[in-house]
């Protein structure tokens, strides 16, 4: 049984090719804000369309569980502080966000709404195991919008618990969205989103109906 999620942390702009499409730079330091616990949402529950905005976005992500926890992590010990990973989803007020960045607002209201964290089953870390390898990937309804390999991540992820362990004691649960690759894209009520992490698994979330949501 996986144990109930700590706390979820976020890496925003730690694929190129995503900060390029967002008209953004490449950060120099990793960006980090985080989503309650509560929004998290098991494979094939139910999304409501959050009610607060237009644009919901999809941003697929692989996503680690910290096992141990610690703080002040040195960069080569940090891969066994993870144990286990999966594929989930950033969900994103997108036209929210463009607000907020413009007036210079915190991004809690865009991104850490109720069910914003659509997380898989996680693959228990039980050995060496190629996490600088992962390639993932999301559909809706059937059609290819993203495809990433988690090579491609500017900071890679015994740089992510480095660096958030200096700023938090990591505690075991807590989660880690490791960033989106290129592709990012609206949902629609109805739509159906699968997403997929080789080695992984594949997961699915549906967003609700206008009429029932
Ligand atoms: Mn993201």
């Amino acid at each position: 049984m996986s144990r109930p999620a700590g706390r979820v942390f976020c890496l925003a702009k730690n694929y190129a090719a995503h900060a390029a499409e967002m008209n953004s730079d490449a950060p120099a330091e990793p960006v980090v804000f985080m989503k309650p616990a509560s929004s998290v949402v098991p494979p094939g529950a139910r999304i409501r369309f959050p009610g607060h905005g237009g644009e919901l976005h999809h941003e697929v992500e692989i996503v680690l569980r910290i096992g141990v926890g610690g703080r002040c992590i040195p960069r080569d010990h940090a891969l066994a502080h993870i144990d286990a990973v999966t594929v989930g989803l950033d969900l994103t007020l997108r036209d929210l966000q463009r607000d907020l960045k413009a007036a210079g607002l915190p991004w809690e209201a865009c991104k850490a709404f109720d069910q914003s964290a659509p997380v898989g089953e996680f693959l228990p870390i039980t050995g060496p195991t190629e996490l600088d390898d992962i390639e993932f990937g999301g559909w809706v309804n059937g059609e290819a919008r993203q495809r990433g390999n988690t090579r491609n991540m500017i900071f890679p992820m015994d740089v992510l618990v480095a660096h958030l362990s200096n700023i938090w004691t990591l505690e075991p649960g807590d989660l880690v969205f490791t960033g989106t690759p290129e592709g990012v894209g609206p949902l629609v009520p109805g739509d159906r989103i699968e997403v997929e992490a080789s080695g992984i698994g594949e997961f699915a979330w549906e967003i609700a109906p206008a009429e029932s949501s």
